[in-house]
């Protein structure tokens, strides 16, 4: 880890006071607060205590005094009371895959929701509603039952709460928005230790703040999402050409999409082809511009629908083919092991010029780790269809998301892979008309500035409900919204 990378800084950035570990808080406080909870309070020491302070991403190596495994929403209450009453930092973690590692302190108390994966699905209202520990693996299996699903990102092993709480992109963005776009309702614990349900017509200032406004505004226990009849068989596209055709199969992605209904959402991914028996071993190590899509009709009719995408020009290997959704789902599951090095950021894009996909081109060949890439998200249908100030997601506009991931293995090559991701993202910036993407967070501990753009035209207006509802900013590790003074 280099000092860069793990920088994203524990020290609490507002009103308030100095809160800190759980060193200062008497025993028989901290015993009695245990003895309350229905879930488990894991204390430094405690067997299952290393487990407990792991996140996906090995870079993130922190030691919370106190982590409390809440069973249910007063378990939650409880927490969130006794961390603000004892001045303690405090984390909450979903499904742990925050890139930037938010869900965990040095010291303090982390709110882990990891056992609250409850899933209820009401198949005649189109409705779902998960608890905040669920994984989207958790959602998919359980509304799949019905041929039904709400949109969420393209890794089954990311927790719902952190990607709905700053927008949600995945397979189904263009045909039926963001996740955050599919919230019906939420159950908040804000930083008073009150329960709040959260609606288009209950606490109508939360329900906008926390559909992109992130972790700022108290610890959702639970999310109530629209679902729509997806599947349960689709057609995948996942089709691989030599990076030296990326103009070509980039741009012609962007025609189809012009031209295309708003069913499909596309993935241009770049990289550098593994060595796995899938791809010919004389590809092996060479640049690569994959082309991923995801039909969420009949497969037949997918197959048809995608076929543009699927000849663009000779590929490499093309491994699209029907599946299940849930299946699809998981198609980048292994690319993501737990406890690998990962370091990643975005930025938005207005177009796809020659000159940045030979940029695109360049920088993806020359990541230090082969597991590295660099994503095209091809944006808009339903989710540019809301509008800007309609919830708090803001950047709707932008054609392109380009995230850029560094990924690797071994403590050693942390510097250069950190490196890279910067040098590109630097460079690429070159291209925005502003505004990244919260959920792969990048820099933001470097200042306001890249935190602001992802916040867009509302940031002064999540200030404000900040101020309402965490006047003291309990809940600051996140990329983290002053409360407005
Ligand atoms: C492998 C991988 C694939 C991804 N793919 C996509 C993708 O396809 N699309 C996409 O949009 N994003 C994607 N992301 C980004 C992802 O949305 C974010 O990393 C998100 O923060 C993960 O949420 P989590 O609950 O797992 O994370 P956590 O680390 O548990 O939480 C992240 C932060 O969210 C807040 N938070 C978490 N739970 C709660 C809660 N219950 N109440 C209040 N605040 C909470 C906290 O501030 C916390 O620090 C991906 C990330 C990974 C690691």
């Amino acid at each position: 880890m280099t000092g860069r990378h793990s920088s994203n800084s524990d020290t609490p950035m507002g009103v308030g006071g100095q809160r800190g570990g759980a060193a200062d808080v008497p025993s028989p406080l901290v015993d009695e607060f245990a003895s309350r909870l229905r879930g488990q309070l894991i204390r430094s020491g405690d067997p299952g205590y290393e487990s407990a302070r792991r996140l996906w991403n090995g870079v993130i190596d922190r030691r919370p005094a106190l982590v409390a495994r809440c069973d249910g929403d007063e378990d939650v209450v409880a927490a969130v009371n006794f961390a603000r009453d004892n001045k303690l930092l405090l984390a909450v973690r979903g499904g742990g895959h925050g890139v930037a590692g938010h869900a965990l302190c040095d010291g303090g108390l982390v709110i882990d929701l990891s056992e609250m994966t409850r899933v209820d699905v009401d198949p005649e209202a189109c409705t779902v509603r998960a608890q905040g520990g669920c994984t989207l693996g958790d959602l998919d299996r359980e509304t799949q039952r019905h041929g039904l699903a709400t949109p969420m990102g393209v890794v089954s092993a990311t927790g719902i709460a952190g990607l709905t709480l700053s927008g949600g992109m995945g397979w189904l963005r263009r045909k039926y928005g963001l996740s955050c776009d599919n919230l019906v309702s939420a159950k908040v614990v804000t930083a008073d230790g009150n329960l709040l349900a959260v609606s288009a017509s209950e606490n109508e200032d939360l329900f906008w703040a926390i559909r992109g406004g992130g972790g700022n505004f108290g610890v959702v226990t639970s999310f109530e999402y629209r679902l729509h009849p997806v599947g349960p068989e689709v057609f995948f596209c996942n089709v691989y050409y030599p990076a030296n055709r990326a103009r070509e199969v980039l741009q012609s992605c962007e025609r189809y999409v012009s031209g295309a209904p708003d069913q499909v959402g596309p993935l241009g991914v770049l990289g550098q082809v593994p060595e796995t028996e899938e791809f010919p071993p004389e590809s092996h190590g060479e640049p690569y511009v994959a082309l991923l899509a995801l039909f969420p009709g009949n497969p037949a009719e997918g197959e048809r629908a995608l076929q543009p995408l699927r000849e663009v020009t000779e590929p490499i290997c093309d491994l699209s083919g029907a599946t299940t959704y849930t299946e699809a789902q998981k198609v980048l599951d292994d690319d993501y092991p737990d406890g690998g090095r990962y370091y990643w950021t975005s930025v938005n894009a207005p177009g796809l010029s020659d000159e940045l996909i030979e940029r695109l081109a360049e920088h993806a060949a020359a990541a230090p780790s082969p597991d590295s890439t660099i994503d095209v998200w091809y944006q808009g249908g339903a989710m540019a269809q809301v509008g800007e100030e309609e919830t708090a997601f803001a950047n709707r506009s932008a054609s392109y998301l380009l995230g850029i991931e560094g990924n690797w293995e071994e403590e050693t090559d942390s510097a250069e892979n950190v490196t890279w991701v910067r040098d590109t993202f630097a460079d690429l910036r070159s291209f925005s008309a502003g505004g990244i993407y919260l959920n792969f967070p990048g820099f933001l501990e470097e200042g306001e500035q890249l935190l602001r753009e992802g916040y867009g035209g509302n940031y002064e207006r999540l200030s404000a409900v900040k101020v309402k509802y965490d006047p003291a900013n309990l809940f600051h590790l996140n990329a983290n919204i002053k409360p407005k003074s």
